[in-house]
């Protein structure tokens, strides 16, 4: 107000002259905006000025707030204030940082449904079952010779089995919520010279290149991050598998195959005038595994198909491209997304973070050790603890030591 004369009305934007008090000086002009607590982002009181971005006008206009005892936010500081004032949890504020960083669609999906409280809603469902239990169990312990329902044990034991089920379900998605966030991981592998660099080379150039590096990845494999039809992949590509006497190449080849074992998907590239190099793809039996004939462009028209038996099966399956001239590419770049799109259709709410899988493990663990209690009293000793892990994915409790780690990651202005 002292800047820009007449407040707007709440959550309405209105063009204002921004003022100096002191000098009557016009800094800039326009939009106004006031959020009244508690409606609000940070359930505080809240004001925002859209002005020229230029640095001087921000400067003088900052030099003005400094002067009212004003400072600029901390990274993250908007959305710790938002969780300080319960406008969202744990898991919303770990979103708002998947948000800003999603770079491709299928992360900004994940993200937003986090957001939405899909795997709060889930977790504290858990916890209000589990507060139930605990409940009956404590009423039990307490009051053994009042007429509380017989069954009351079988009941509490049921519903401790039924949870770690649904828990341990949960935890069995194939970390494919922690890989949206990080990147899915794709090995392209075969023998030496199948042409394996060159394919490489050609998709990326084909796709969009996501420009951030993704931390803590080996770096002795080449690889490169893409958006691949919004889902993001780092593809890695490995050194050709062959015997070898060398021993950085076996050291190579080591590294080669233990990429392509933990690699989502596969792409097994051979060298179409020579199938029988295919054999070693039998390797990784799956449709995780992509057969692909490279250099079709060598091969005359009239001799595909010509090959017998075994190497006949690899010719039909493989997808023929030409990695040099780019024949082939749309075919097979539409399997390799269709590939990735099957195995992340994801309709339940998946695990996104360590954090969370960690606590939830805790919680598993806790319960399972719930159902082998020799008395009451401990059994309700483990639902309390199983209660405190589940809480502290959503940030319910035990919260003070986790903020710093959490908003750390954040970028200012949020
Ligand atoms: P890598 O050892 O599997 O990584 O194979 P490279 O990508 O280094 O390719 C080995 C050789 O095969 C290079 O000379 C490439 O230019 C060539 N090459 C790769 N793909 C094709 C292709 O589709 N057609 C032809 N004619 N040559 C190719």
């Amino acid at each position: 107000m002292r800047l820009s004369g007449v407040l707007p009305p709440p959550r309405f934007a209105q063009r204002r002259r921004l003022v100096d008090p002191a000098t009557g000086n016009v800094l800039d002009d326009g939009l106004v905006l006031w959020f009244p607590a508690p409606h609000s982002a940070t359930g505080e009181d809240v004001a925002e000025l859209h002005v020229h971005g230029s640095r001087a006008v921000l400067a003088s206009l900052m030099d003005l707030l400094r002067g009212f005892g004003l400072r600029l936010a901390e990274p993250g500081e908007f959305t710790r204030r938002g969780f300080v004032n319960g406008k969202l949890d744990l898991l919303q504020a770990e979103a708002i940082a998947d948000l800003t960083a999603a770079e491709t669609e299928a992360q900004r999906r994940q993200a937003r449904r986090q957001l939405n409280g899909e795997l709060s809603d889930l977790y504290q469902g858990w916890r209000d079952r589990l507060i139930t239990a605990l409940a009956h169990l404590e009423a039990a312990i307490d009051f053994p010779d009042e007429d509380l329902p017989p069954e009351i044990d079988d009941r509490i034991l049921d519903e401790t089995q039924a949870l770690i089920a649904q828990i341990e379900n949960h935890l069995a998605d194939g970390h494919r919520g922690e890989k949206l966030r990080d990147g899915i991981s794709i090995a392209i592998l075969g023998p030496p010279n199948a042409g394996k660099s060159t394919l490489l080379n050609r998709i990326v150039r084909r796709e969009a290149a996501i420009t951030s590096p993704i931390p803590g990845t080996t770096r002795d494999v080449v690889e490169a991050a893409i958006d691949l039809q919004g889902y993001p992949v780092v593809l890695a590509d490995t050194a050709g598998l062959r015997d070898s006497d060398d021993i950085i190449e076996q050291e190579g080849l080591r590294r080669a195959l233990q990429r392509a074992e933990e690699a989502e998907i596969r792409l097994f590239v051979f060298d179409a005038s020579c199938p029988a190099e295919a054999h070693a793809a039998s390797a990784w039996p799956g449709p995780d595994t992509i057969l692909i004939a490279n250099k079709i462009d060598l091969v005359p028209k009239s001799s595909h198909r010509s090959s017998g038996g075994r190497e006949k099966d690899i010719e039909r399956r493989a997808i023929p491209v030409s990695a040099l001239t780019g024949a082939g590419m749309d075919a097979l770049m539409k399997a390799l997304a269709g590939r990735v799109a099957e195995n992340y259709r994801l309709e339940a709410p998946v695990v996104t973070r360590a954090r969370h899988r960690q606590a939830l493990e805790e919680a598993a663990f806790s319960l399972r050790r719930a159902l082998l209690a020799s008395l009451p009293e401990l059994r309700a000793e483990d639902l309390r603890l199983a209660l405190r892990s589940l809480g502290r994915i959503t940030g319910a409790v035990d919260v003070e030591d986790l903020l710093d780690v959490i908003f750390r990651d954040f970028c200012i202005g949020k």
